[in-house]
């Protein structure tokens, strides 16, 4: 989501003939992004700020401003820490962003706008550089979440749950496929509860985005437990667009946590829907992710096995896992405060790192049964690690680097076959087919 918020704000900004910098000591407009869902990004925020203070000094006339979830949860605090930013912008304030700046500049004016907005339809798609050059779009379903989970800080920065129209995503998606888009992402934080409000529901927003001609790969993110039905499981048999790709975060497996956490279902629920997803005929196709929390306060040895046996059981292709991080204004850091204890929090470090071994083990093997089969790739540009090589995703999201071709000429954006050659746990490595 905060990706697609850089995206979106980038293509305002060119829209407006401003063009992308490489370096700070360069820009005459800096904007720091911010996550606040754990303490680490936000420290960084602080960090960069300082930095930045130098550069305004010498460059009064250089524009600052710091969006996200930060800029929601400090909003003024952050101008009355750093006097020198110019404009404090929460995730519904984005949209705005070009008259803020128009205000900002030329003159001594500060602002803070964090207000969340009532209506969150947009009045126009809006193409993101990255949208454009690498075929596949982000496309917001719904914005904010009631969920409350007790460790989380989300509802409070991101607002209450509000869904756009089904009518208006597909007019959005419709524009964006005759742009050359044909792979989609649609984003809400509990996309399971899209469109309740307007008596609509995720089954049928999939499957109206899934008729679009020209969409080839389709995939939601992220769907509570709790809330996912047998419909979206039946949409996975029944659009051919809709990829076997799918983020169902547990984050924990011991009943005790889970209850802690306010998640609003047990160990058994969650097995539950695995179980109906294992006797699918696009189980053994499908890449299934979660989030897990580690060193949730209260939990005990027999809590983590608990998670540890969860992983072994649905065997995740990923993980995203993270250490609990006390977060001002959730229930969590009312019940058990801001500061965990030394012992524990080493006892919590060894844990994470025994989740974390274990899931690259299983990520392996499930990644060396890929080695020998021809998979679709769609091409995102060159491999991070190695310019000289070019990577892109299979339908279920995973990284294949590849290296370029003498005979065929192969683009960002393009889908191509590949020979799977080697593993990683994070990625793995290929030949272009036919070549
Ligand atoms: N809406 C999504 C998650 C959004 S936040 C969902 O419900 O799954 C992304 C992830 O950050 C969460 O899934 C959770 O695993 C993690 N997270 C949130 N708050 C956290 C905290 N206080 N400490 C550690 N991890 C946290
Ligand atoms: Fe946070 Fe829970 Fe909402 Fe996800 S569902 S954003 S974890 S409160």
């Amino acid at each position: 989501m905060n990706v697609h918020d850089s995206e979106r704000m980038g293509a305002l900004l060119e829209q407006r003939g401003f063009t992308l910098s490489d370096s700070y000591e360069d820009s005459g407009l800096i904007i720091i992004n911010t996550c606040s869902v754990r303490e680490k990004p936000e420290e960084k925020v602080s960090f960069m700020l300082q930095h930045i203070g130098g550069l305004k000094r010498k460059n009064p006339k250089l524009i600052v401003a710091v969006t996200g979830c930060v800029a929601q949860q400090k909003g003024e605090n952050i101008i009355n820490d750093f006097p020198f930013v110019d404009m404090v912008i929460g995730p519904d304030g984005i949209d705005k962003l070009l008259d803020n700046i128009d205000k900002v500049r030329g003159c001594k004016a500060q602002i803070s706008d964090t207000e969340f907005l009532e209506d969150i339809s947009y009045s126009s798609t809006l193409m993101t550089r990255a949208a454009v050059s690498k075929a596949h779009a982000y496309v917001t379903a719904m914005k904010g979440c009631n969920n409350y989970c007790s460790y989380c800080i989300v509802p409070y920065v991101r607002g209450p749950e509000r869904s756009r129209t089904i009518l208006e995503i597909k007019n959005d998606v419709e524009n964006m496929v005759n742009n050359g888009v044909s792979s989609v992402m649609l984003l809400g934080q509990n996309i399971a509860r899209f469109g309740l409000e307007n008596h609509e529901h995720l089954p049928l927003l999939l499957r109206t985005i899934g008729k679009i001609k020209g969409i080839k790969r389709l995939t939601f993110m992220t769907s509570h437990p709790r809330d996912f039905s047998d419909d979206i499981i039946t949409c996975f048999e029944e659009i051919e667009a809709l990829v076997p790709m799918l983020h169902l975060p547990a984050q924990h497996g011991s009943n005790k946590i889970l209850k802690a956490m306010n998640r609003g279902y047990t160990r058994e629920d969650y097995l539950e829907i695995i179980n109906k997803l294992k006797a699918t005929s696009f189980w053994n196709d499908l890449a299934i992710t979660t989030d897990m929390i580690v060193g949730f306060p209260g939990e005990e040895e027999q809590d983590f096995e608990d998670l540890i046996s969860l992983l072994e059981e649905v065997r995740y292709d990923n993980s995203y896992s993270f250490i609990y991080s006390p977060r001002p204004g959730t229930k969590a850091y009312k019940d058990y405060g801001s500061k965990i204890n030394k012992e524990l929090r080493e006892i919590y470090v060894k844990r994470h790192m025994k989740y974390h071994d274990l899931q690259n083990e299983i990520a392996f093997e499930k990644n060396k049964n890929l080695i020998g089969k021809v998979v679709e790739i769609l091409v995102e540009g060159p491999s991070v690690k190695d310019p000289n090589k070019l990577s892109g995703r299979t339908v279920g999201g995973k990284v294949v680097n590849f290296e370029r071709s003498q005979k065929q000429t192969v683009e960002t954006g393009n889908y191509v076959m590949v020979n799977i050659t080697k593993a990683h746990p994070t990625h793995l490595k290929g030949e272009l087919f036919n070549d």
